[in-house]
């Protein structure tokens, strides 16, 4: 099943563009906005798996909003493919990842402009975006995927100089600017993604691809992730989860490569589909 946020009601899309809004059609029991139906994820699964839908709609990418406007935490892991650990001269430490915080400012629509901040170098991260739909805290590895409610692509722009300012790194921050975190198209439920392997995610700037991957290329799965942070912070319905990116980033380059105005990238994931954002000049 497909849940889209279209001008912030939650959605389930059919085929195509086609949708039916859940708040209208459960009869005010589920919705109407993406964080209600994530707080109340398992009965809306439960309701939505034998709805027929009385009345559908059109509409257009354009329509569409973040996944989950308000979380109440994105969490993002660094270093979570080996290639890109490697392009960025980065040791892995295959017991715990790096995690770091992409405040919720920084969400945007999934086919929403970027608009470069002055004085900024901005590179591109695509990743798969798991989304929680069940709270928890010391989760198991065995039961992980029960607090998943679907999976979206995630873009993890980063304004590279900032990231690596000072003695102590900028990662949140530097990857929290205004736009910085478009997530979408819509969330994908685990039972229709399916399994992991040879699934390709991959990211073009101007056709030209720049990343591509597989996810099961993954060094932390979705279920180590979940268990290692609800060790320590209790996670939330509509939490987002960036998983981290493969190889071929633009600040490893030789010279290193940066987002220009003017150029359209696209982010996509086999299964889940692609969003794309248009770079602009600072506003
Ligand atoms: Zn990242």
């Amino acid at each position: 099943m497909k849940i889209a946020n279209i001008r912030n009601q939650a959605c389930v899309v059919l085929d195509g563009n086609r949708a039916y809004a859940i708040s209208q059609e459960s009869k005010g029991r589920f919705g109407p906005g993406m964080p209600e139906v994530l707080a109340d994820w398992q009965s809306f699964i439960a309701w939505a798996a034998d709805h027929q839908a009385t009345e559908t709609f059109s509409f257009t990418e354009e329509a569409l909003g973040p996944v989950s406007p308000r979380p109440s935490q994105i969490f993002a892991i660094g270093l979570n493919y080996d290639e890109h650990s490697r392009e960025t001269g980065l040791a892995v430490d295959k017991t715990f990842p790096p995690v770091f915080p992409k405040w919720s400012s920084s969400l945007a629509a999934p086919f929403a402009a970027l608009a470069l901040p002055r004085d900024a170098s901005i590179d591109w991260e695509v990743e798969l975006v798991a989304v929680i739909g069940r709270s928890g805290r010391n989760i198991t590895r065995e039961n992980a995927l029960s607090h998943i409610a679907g999976y979206a692509i995630g873009q993890d722009f980063s304004n590279r100089p900032m990231q690596f300012i000072g003695s102590a790194p900028q990662f949140g921050l530097a990857k929290s600017h205004a736009g910085f975190s478009p997530v979408g198209p819509w969330i994908v439920t685990a039972d229709e993604l399916g399994d992991f392997k040879g699934r390709t995610i991959q990211c073009e700037v101007d056709g030209e691809v720049r990343q591509s991957g597989t996810l099961d290329q993954m060094i932390f799965s979705v279920s180590d992730i979940i268990a290692i942070l609800s060790e320590i912070v209790a996670l939330e319905p509509g939490d987002l989860i960036f998983t981290g990116t493969p190889s071929g980033v633009g600040y490893s380059r030789k010279p290193p490569l940066f987002l220009a105005s003017g150029s359209e990238i696209s982010s996509s994931i086999e299964g889940l589909g692609t969003i794309r954002q248009k770079i602009t000049s600072v506003a």
